[in-house]
């Protein structure tokens, strides 16, 4: 008897040397992002004054391949390739036909996909020479992924930390602080828009916008410092198609493709990393794949939201991005997936979207944490809130498969481990979560108050 192959590794010497830039291949390329104070189209120098040049490039690049620096690959590899795993023991408990894969990207020292772009904006604004990085928060693993960052370059960071986040997992913090970062509590007394929502309400649990807000605010003022996104903008999704090229290859190992690929979104880039490489397959070579991005239903963004253009933040600091969006003031319930409480979504997975070349889904979290019970209890591994969304989507096609009789094969991507989300875990455990009311009226409101372009 032969033992079953669990594990898919890929040899170091194989790890993608580039990363793929889906911009090249969009049948629809995307409308530019535009200046706030103008409505025209932006240009690179209204970028300047947060960005490295670099990463403004490739944020407005349409290169199909971009060459990976060598000083970024050498910590890439610290952790990369990741295993892509064969989940046997969750497709038996299911009693599906279905083959059912993870890529996983837990297995970084941050414990998710993050650090795929922290490291290179990291890098790439060191060799700027910038000292400082400024950022926001939510559930804390973007805030642990540039913390790490920084620390392998030697620059400082500065953590806007979501104010219901940081009160949640204060182990998220201890974490960042321990890889040397500064971490402060969103709304806070330090920028003029923390006073102003603090003033409007002193109670606010904070909102990935308005700590946006403020990382941008703070890296504006201060010449040497600058803001990095962790999620949405071009170039962190470029960064994150590392996920889905290794998946490229790691399939082609065993000789299999992916009918079904997954992932949760927040603001797209677990997403758009491993499904854009697979999304290039189906439009330069006809290979059938469904892409399907998953998303709460407390925070609807492609299910529920419109495509237009809106801002980034609550101030309206950033570029207006045409996107899928819930209206940029808006402030999603606190559900324990604090990775995905975005009102917008990447630009490219938003046009992606609209034109018809990936489907979206969205669950209420009871149902999630279900799906991560299950999981947990078959292949082990306690997933991160965020990345049980993808695994509920993951159970419920290979449930269909069980009823159709069909052997399809799926991929999601697990995006991160779930060991500083343990709070969540109790609630659920203990009966005490609830699924958040849909703010139907509150997202009206705050569509309402989209900026009127042209
Ligand atoms: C941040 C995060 C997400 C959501 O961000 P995306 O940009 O949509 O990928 C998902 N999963 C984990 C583990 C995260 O840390």
């Amino acid at each position: 008897m032969s033992a079953k192959q669990y594990k898919i590794l890929l040899p170091e010497k194989e790890l993608p040397q580039q990363w793929y830039n889906i911009q090249a291949d969009l049948p629809v390329p995307l409308s530019p992002p535009l200046n706030p104070a103008t409505g025209q189209p932006a240009s690179p120098e209204d970028f300047s004054a947060i960005f490295p040049p670099a990463l403004i490039e490739q944020e407005m690049s349409r290169q199909r391949w971009i060459d990976i620096p060598s000083a970024v690959l050498d910590i890439y590899a610290l952790w990369r390739p990741t295993p892509l795993m064969r989940a046997y023991r969750l497709e038996q408990a299911l009693g599906t036909p279905a083959k059912i894969y993870y890529k996983n990207e837990g297995v970084s020292a941050a414990g998710s996909h993050k650090p795929n772009t922290a490291v290179p904006q990291a890098y790439y604004n060191k060799q700027a020479g910038i000292k400082r990085l400024s950022t926001e928060t939510g559930a804390g693993q973007w805030g642990s992924a540039l913390a790490l960052a920084c620390s392998y370059f030697g620059l400082e960071c500065t953590v806007y930390m979501v104010k219901v986040s940081y009160q949640q997992k204060p182990y998220r913090r201890s974490l960042m602080e321990t890889w040397g970062a500064q971490v402060i509590a969103s709304p806070s007394e330090l920028t003029e828009t923390g006073r102003k929502v603090l003033q409007d309400d002193p109670a606010s649990p904070g909102s990935l916008g308005i700590a946006i807000s403020e990382a941008v605010e703070d890296a504006a003022g201060r010449s040497d410092t600058n803001y990095a996104l962790g999620s949405v903008l071009n170039h962190v999704l470029l960064h994150q198609t590392i996920i889905g090229e290794e998946c490229l290859k790691q399939f082609a190992l065993v000789e299999d493709y992916p009918d079904v690929v997954i992932g949760c979104c927040g603001g797209g880039s677990n997403f758009g990393g491993i499904a854009f490489p697979f999304l290039r397959e189906k439009i330069q070579r006809d290979r059938a794949t469904r892409l399907i991005a998953v998303e709460p239903s407390a925070c609807p963004t492609l299910t529920r939201g419109v495509f237009t253009y809106d801002f980034g933040d609550v101030a309206r600091f950033t570029p207006l991005l045409e996107m899928y969006t819930l209206g940029h003031d808006f402030v999603p319930p606190g559900i324990h997936a604090g990775g995905l409480r975005y009102h917008g979504d990447s630009p490219l997975v938003s046009r992606a979207y609209h034109d018809g070349l990936i489907e979206a889904r969205s669950y209420g979290q009871t149902s999630v944490f279900e799906a991560a019970v299950t999981f947990s209890r078959t292949e082990g591994i306690l997933p991160a809130p965020e990345s049980a969304h993808a695994i509920r989507a993951a159970i419920d096609l290979a449930l269909e498969c069980k009823e159709t009789g069909e052997a399809k094969t799926i991929l999601f991507c697990l995006s991160g481990h779930g060991h500083f989300d343990l709070s969540a875990y109790e609630s659920y455990l203990a009966g005490k979560m609830e699924d958040c009311a849909y703010p139907q009226e509150l997202i009206e409101q705050s569509i309402a108050r989209l900026p009127q372009i042209g």
